[in-house]
């Protein structure tokens, strides 16, 4: 067993650090204030490679790994989660299932665009009446003639207001039990029928857009199915084991900054003639976040360990999303505690990942939905 990182990822991870701390964290606390899209972001993150992480060469991509991606998503998200989920919405939920599922003609046309960061991906599952339970959702796909004509309303779907291209779950047969029935469609920005509807006012992740989307008789062409007709929703569950572990990774990068906030603000404030870092319960705040860090850390590792070698990986997802989530949340909620009340002031940004890590615990299946994950696993 070796925990050493390669040189290549070394590398990879070294990159994305420099390129998080000069061009992303400096705009990070101005985006989220201003509820501003990091437009500029994404397009000097494209610049890096880091819009095509998983795209395979030949498509323009980096050719990269999950492990490389999930490298890359701490960095970023360290220093933006808005800028964090971004990316990793689009790399994970957007551009992978196209690698998998796309036909030949769709990856020559999709693959290349996602990669240069030309088109933003987008993934669009929930609807009003199906979160947890994505299975019940309603939005319908009706065939009429070659096309497919799309009904109905998408809910919350992150970087929904820029988006070029979004990878959309319908429901194409109605007798069908609730997982069979489902049909995934690559539904292109500019169709007629389809409108971006209201953007979401949030707690955390303000820069990032979260949107409805609207379809009226929107018609796709049957070329835009992605995968087989009905056969969905197994695209969409295992789209999302993917896209856990980069969620777990943007909870990792926002522990590591509540983390490095404490230890920098520790040994500059003093309290009763010395730096509060000299007193031992400020000690054990600091070396509790440094243990769950670590632990979430082999976490997210060996679930992209899994999946690069092709092996069974649904449940390691969870666990380390489970973990990672719940080390941001602990993390920030002991880093604002470290700051006193200047960490309850926007002039620190720890207040900003206390309110950024707590969406790592909702979206891509809350809490709760991965310990069903997790308990299915161990008890099918
Ligand atoms: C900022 C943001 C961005 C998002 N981005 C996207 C996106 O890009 N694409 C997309 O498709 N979706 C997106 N979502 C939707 C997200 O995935 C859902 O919010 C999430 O899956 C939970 O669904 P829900 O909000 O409907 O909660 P509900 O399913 O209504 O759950 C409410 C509560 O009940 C619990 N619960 C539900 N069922 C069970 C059960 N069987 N056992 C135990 N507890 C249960 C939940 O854990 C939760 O605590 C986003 C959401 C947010 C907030």
């Amino acid at each position: 067993m070796d925990f050493h990182l390669s040189e290549e990822h070394k590398m990879i991870q070294d990159a994305a650090r420099d390129f998080a701390r000069e061009v992303v964290a400096p705009r990070a606390a101005e985006l989220d204030q201003t509820a501003t899209f990091p437009e500029e972001n994404f397009r000097q993150a494209a610049e890096q490679g880091f819009a095509g992480i998983l795209v395979p060469e030949e498509y323009d991509g980096a050719g990269m790994d999950n492990l490389a991606l999930a490298l890359i998503m701490v960095e970023i998200n360290k220093a933006c989660a808005s800028t964090g989920v971004t990316l990793s919405v689009h790399n994970s939920l957007a551009t992978a299932p196209v690698i998998l599922h796309g036909t030949e003609d769709q990856k020559r046309e999709w693959l290349p665009k996602l990669a240069s960061g030309e088109v933003l991906g987008a993934y669009s599952l929930s609807e009003a009446p199906s979160g947890s339970d994505a299975a019940a959702l309603r939005c319908t796909a009706t065939k009429d003639g070659d096309d497919w004509v799309i009904n109905g309303t998408k809910l919350w779907v992150t970087s929904g207001s820029h988006a070029g291209l979004f990878v959309v779950f319908a429901r194409t047969d109605p007798d069908a039990s609730n997982t069979r029935g489902i049909t995934c469609f690559l539904v292109p920005r500019n169709l007629d029928g389809f409108t971006i509807g209201k953007k979401e006012d949030k707690l955390g992740i303000r820069a990032s857009s979260t949107t409805e989307l609207i379809f009226e008789n929107c018609r796709v062409p049957s070329a835009n199915v992605l995968g087989e007709v009905n056969r969905g929703f197994p695209i969409a569950l295992s789209t999302l084991d993917g896209g856990r572990i980069g969620i777990a990774a943007q909870a990792l990068g926002i522990a590591e900054a509540c983390l490095e906030a404490s230890i920098k603000y520790s040994k500059e404030r003093e309290q009763f003639g010395k730096p509060i870092a000299h007193f031992q319960p400020i000690q054990w705040k600091i070396a509790e976040m440094a243990a769950k860090i670590e632990a979430a850390r082999l976490l997210i590792w060996q679930a992209a360990w899994l999946k690069d070698r092709g092996e069974p990986h649904a449940s390691q997802a969870s666990i380390a999303k489970l973990e990672a989530s719940r080390t941001a949340n602990f993390c920030a909620r002991e880093a604002v505690q470290v700051h006193g009340g200047a960490g309850y002031m926007v002039d620190f940004p720890v207040e900003r990942y206390m309110r950024d890590a707590r969406i790592t615990e909702i979206y891509e299946g809350t809490t709760e939905i991965q310990k069903l994950v997790i308990a299915r696993g161990l008890l099918r």
